[in-house]
């Protein structure tokens, strides 16, 4: 098979990426794998399950409940603007990723830009596409500490898919 799970790079850092409910309707999912694509990281997470209808439905992103919310943004739970965060999170499907690379956490975050868009430089995710620092379309992880309890929290194992990328000596030295 051309596919083999045992091709991973063990060293590659890994991060946790999310477009947010904005950014699911507000056809923004493309443009932001798009962007991460084209910088030549590579996409780890496969297809999970949608947790409303656990049943049938295979699909690429899920609606998280308010536990998982909770759990993902626990460090902020006495902010001011947590219990909006919560409801802004839980009020639509999510497109939950991981994306594999060298330092893909700190580029990642570069890539998307600051957490206030309208401080966020022209060029970068949240500096192109939004406005409110409530509705800043993605999310990506601070640190690798971070990313990987936030992979955990998303995923199963299982989900999580390692395979070589064909291009890999084209992106990396
Ligand atoms: N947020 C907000 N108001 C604020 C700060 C943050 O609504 O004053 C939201 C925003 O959606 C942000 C999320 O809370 O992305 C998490 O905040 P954090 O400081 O962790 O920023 P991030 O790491 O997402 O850039």
């Amino acid at each position: 098979s051309l596919f083999n799970r045992n091709m991973a790079d063990p060293r590659a850092e890994r991060t946790f990426l999310a477009v947010k409910p904005d950014g699911v309707q507000r056809g923004l999912v493309g443009e932001i794998i798009s962007r991460f694509e084209k910088r030549g990281y590579k996409l780890g997470s496969r297809q999970i399950r949608l947790v409303v209808e656990p049943v049938k439905i295979l699909i690429f992103f899920l609606q998280p409940s308010k536990d998982l919310l909770h759990n993902h943004y626990a460090e902020l739970s006495s902010k001011p603007f947590f219990p909006g965060l919560i409801e802004y999170m839980s009020s639509g499907p999510v497109f939950a990723m991981v994306w594999e690379g060298t330092d893909v956490v700190s580029v990642g975050r570069k890539m998307l830009g600051a957490t206030n868009p309208r401080e966020s430089p022209i060029g970068t995710i949240r500096g192109d596409f939004a406005i409110d620092v409530g509705r800043n379309i993605c999310h990506g992880s601070d640190s690798v500490g971070t990313a990987e309890r936030e992979i955990a929290l998303w995923f199963t194992p299982d989900e999580v898919v390692s395979y070589g990328l064909a291009q890999k000596k084209w992106i990396y030295e």
